[in-house]
């Protein structure tokens, strides 16, 4: 590939201009000029960004300015070779080294960095830890060390490295190298374990708000989950990109085979699958358009496709941080996105006992019980989601975001505390030995098998529940399980006890309000061209013209064994349809349309454009 500019002439220094004429990108986003002219001038940061808030422009753009290599350490192999694509698209000299090159092409990078050829290079945290490397980059000049991911650093985070605090020697190895340390999940404890950690004692924090508009956050309870979740695809999410979340290995390939069956591109991925099956699953999955992944936690982090345009949830995740991370997934060009998530009282159940039964000390199993109530609450709230969700990281807002289910449908809560009397009595008679189910089926007077043998016909609580049916029931269960004014015995086959609490209901010291919940089978009509308008365009020609820019995209982009994303852009495409532009000077000024890729593709995409449909 060209260089564009030799390494030896001064590099351009201007941030604006190389901003409009690399990237073609016409303003900086929130805070990236502020961010760029601090590091610029030498000044070590911590980037509190959300996902898709444009972090990475934060040391792109400087690798432009400096004099110098930026170093950017990232724990992950397929989020380095993306950027690195997307950066080579530019012509920009940017390179990988990790453990996926020979040693012969590792040892040509670093004799390219010793002359200083190269702008930017990602590393892996491994490497950069070792005694031979950090000698090699002493040889060199570098002008910034970005740490992405700057979380793995915290041991109290989900994604703990413990080769990440090893970079605290960077700051006396590297005395007059500015440090910066990126990351789209922080909460208050995880910033100051960075700080500390990383050594940005004195740094400046810039932290933007981690909301992420884009995204519709949405929780129904679980009916039949495959169904339901079979209805929110057909229904919103025809021929997109997207993610679904399951717990378990063999969920994933359950569910994975029925969206095939029902003719979806769907693929699994989970850490019990060959390595090779694994990157294969990805790399289709990043360098095609319109496929589903249905993936454990194993699968995403460093996936940076901005395109998924939903990611589902069959199982509760972990922790709110677990559930912010995963759904923030979801839409980063921008464009409208759902995080959409199916629970029930057995997600709880099964999660509490994964916590009891592990081998953690009591001290972390007492803050990952927090953590998943906190979540449960998330889950039950009738409150605006996103407030809760920006609660959690410390903002406070008191603007409702019309943006998620409970703002576009209010839950209304109704006094439930008689159904509840009702309920703990029943469990109370029946000696506190049995499950939900059995409980909910004498509440509902059902005269099955079961309650026949045991008599339960006879007592006093059958039949008194009639005023609900089984999914109220089902409900209401739910939810006092979550609350906690029940408990589950794992031990004795997730019989329901009765807790201190459950005593104050049945004395009547105490009301309690329950959601009002109703099962949807299918999202109204008129949410869904909502959601879609932006994505796609209502009239024939304008999706056909859409159709059409994305196969010459994607056949660009596998010419080049590339993702489709590194040649433009969805937002491009949107924008090229809306503004039509007649000459190459005119495409030149779409946004994400720099002078390279105006060289590069202008004339091609121009020819689609000009041709009548
Ligand atoms: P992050 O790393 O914070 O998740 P990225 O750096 O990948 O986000 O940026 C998300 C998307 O937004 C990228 O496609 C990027 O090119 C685009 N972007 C970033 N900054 C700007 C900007 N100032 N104007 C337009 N698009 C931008
Ligand atoms: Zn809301």
């Amino acid at each position: 590939m060209k260089s564009m500019t030799s390494t030896l002439q001064q590099k351009p220094l201007d941030p604006l201009v190389i901003l409009r004429t690399i990237f073609g990108y016409k303003s900086f986003r929130g805070e990236q000029a502020e961010i760029i002219e601090h590091i610029i001038n030498g000044k070590d940061a911590l980037i509190l960004m959300p996902t898709g808030g444009g972090k990475s422009l934060c040391y792109q753009i400087p690798a432009l300015c400096m004099q110098g290599i930026v170093v950017v350490v990232s724990p992950l192999i397929a989020l380095m070779q993306d950027q690195v694509d997307a950066l080579k698209q530019l012509e920009i000299k940017a390179s990988v080294l990790n453990s996926t090159l020979s040693n012969k092409e590792a040892a040509e990078i670093e004799a390219k960095m010793q002359k200083g050829m190269l702008d930017i290079v990602y590393v892996s945290p491994e490497r950069l830890n070792t005694e031979r490397f950090l000698t090699l980059l002493t040889q060199c000049k570098i002008s910034l060390f970005a740490i992405d991911e700057a979380h793995c650093v915290s041991q109290w985070g989900h994604d703990f490295r413990p080769e990440y605090t090893e970079f605290a020697k960077l700051k006396d190895i590297f005395p007059n190298v500015p440090r910066i340390a990126l990351t789209a999940t922080a909460d208050e404890l995880t910033r100051q374990d960075i700080i500390k950690h990383l050594r940005l004692e004195n740094g400046r924090v810039f932290s933007s708000s981690f909301d992420r508009p884009n995204i519709r956050y949405r929780v129904t309870p679980k009916d039949n989950e495959k169904k339901q979740l079979l209805s929110f695809i057909e229904t919103e999410h025809k021929g997109d990109s997207g993610i679904v979340y399951c717990i378990s290995r063999n969920k994933v390939m359950g569910i994975a085979e029925y969206l095939k069956s029902q003719g979806y591109n769907a693929l699994p991925y989970h850490a019990g699958l060959d390595n090779e099956v694994r990157r294969k699953n990805q790399d289709y999955f990043i360098k095609n358009d319109g496929v589903i992944m249905v993936a454990t936690i194993a699968f995403g982090m460093g996936i940076d496709k901005p395109d998924v345009r939903f990611v589902a949830h069959m199982d509760l995740p972990k922790s709110i941080e677990a559930y912010y991370q995963e759904t923030g997934r979801a839409g980063r060009d921008g464009l409208p996105s759902n995080a959409w998530m199916v629970y029930g009282t057995e997600d709880i159940v099964k999660l509490r006992q994964f916590i009891y039964q592990s081998e953690a000390p009591a001290e972390q199993k007492r803050i990952e019980h927090q953590k998943l109530d906190t979540l449960v609450g998330y889950a039950e709230t009738m409150k605006c989601r996103r407030q809760i969700l920006l609660e959690y990281f410390g903002e406070k807002t008191d603007n409702k975001c019309d943006n998620c289910d409970t703002c576009l449908e209010p839950v209304t809560g109704f006094d439930a505390t008689v159904a509840i009397q009702k309920a703990l009595s029943c469990i109370f008679r029946t000696e506190q030995r049995f499950g939900a189910a059995h409980i909910i089926n004498i509440l509902t007077g059902k005269e099955d098998e079961k309650i026949k043998r045991f008599n339960h016909n006879k007592i006093s609580t059958f039949g008194i529940g009639k005023e609900f049916d089984k999914f109220q029931w089902k409900s209401i269960f739910r939810q006092i399980i979550a609350s906690g004014l029940l408990n589950v015995d794992m031990e004795a086959f997730g019989a329901l006890k009765l807790t201190a609490e459950s005593n104050k209901i049945l004395r009547g010291q105490e009301k309690i309000y329950l959601r009002n919940e109703t099962i949807k089978e299918k999202p109204s009509k008129s949410k869904k061209t909502e959601t879609r308008k932006r994505t796609s365009f209502t009239d024939p020609t304008s999706e056909a013209l859409f159709m059409k820019l994305r196969e010459l995209r994607l056949s660009l982009a596998k010419e080049q064994n590339v993702p489709p994303y590194v040649i433009f852009h969805d937002t491009t495409l949107i924008d090229m349809i809306v503004v039509m532009p007649k000459t190459l000077w005119e495409l030149g000024q779409i946004s994400g349309v720099g002078k390279t890729k105006l060289d590069k593709y202008g004339k091609l995409f121009l020819e689609v454009l000009l041709l009548p449909i």
